[in-house]
């Protein structure tokens, strides 16, 4: 189980679900927030977009760069101008980039819907948690209807997720914004 499907969470049930790990994710939020907080990521991560096979996809929506002018107010003249990123391509790729954080996020949750075996949650969060020797039992709560479900998986995590799915087959809110609807 992922709690909190934010960029680290996001990419990591990408990862996880090329291997064939059976993941339920859990995300408090049904909307990708509008406005762009991060701007910049490097070629280090597009290596590991690339290992998640979205490399291509943010690739797409995302522009390389390396000049750099640092500006204390909007239309000033730059106090500096440098380069930024490795400029060798050592990890493959352009040592700079530039995106669209809520286009970006878009990629990793569109990405999820490849893997049968990750099932995403959107508008829940897991309002208890308790590991046992044999079994994982989460109280997973809808915050739209604030309905709370205890899942238990008593032959480890694969039976979790069945549960979890079953649970809530047909419940989820509305996720179209996200483009991630069944
Ligand atoms: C203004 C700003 C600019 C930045 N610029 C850059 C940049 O240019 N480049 C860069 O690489 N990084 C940048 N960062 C840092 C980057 O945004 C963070 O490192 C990154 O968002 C961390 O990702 P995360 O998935 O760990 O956490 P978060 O982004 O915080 O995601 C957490 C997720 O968990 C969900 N959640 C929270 N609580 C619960 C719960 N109880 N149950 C279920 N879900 C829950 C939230 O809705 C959210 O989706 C910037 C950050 C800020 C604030």
């Amino acid at each position: 189980m992922i709690v909190r499907l934010g960029p680290t969470g996001a990419v990591l049930a990408n990862l996880l679900g090329q291997y064939g790990w059976n993941i339920a994710a859990i995300e408090r939020d049904v909307d990708l927030y509008y406005a762009p907080g991060a701007v910049h990521f490097d070629s280090e991560l597009m290596r590991i977009f690339q290992f998640a096979g979205l490399a291509e996809d943010i690739g797409r929506t995302s522009e390389s760069f390396k000049d750099m002018d640092l500006l204390l107010e909007p239309g000033g003249k730059p106090v500096m101008t440098t380069q930024i990123g490795s400029l060798d391509r050592h990890y493959g790729y352009p040592g700079a980039w530039r995106f669209h954080q809520s286009t970006l996020k878009g990629h990793f949750h569109q990405g999820l819907k490849r893997f049968p075996n990750v099932t995403a949650l959107y508008g829940y969060h897991p309002a208890s948690i308790k590991e046992h020797a044999d079994a994982v039992e989460v109280g997973v709560e809808c915050l739209a209807t604030q309905t709370k479900q205890i899942v238990r998986g008593a032959n480890g995590l694969g039976r979790v997720l069945e549960n979890v799915r079953s649970a809530f087959r047909g419940a989820q809110p509305q996720k179209t914004r996200l483009g991630v609807a069944a």
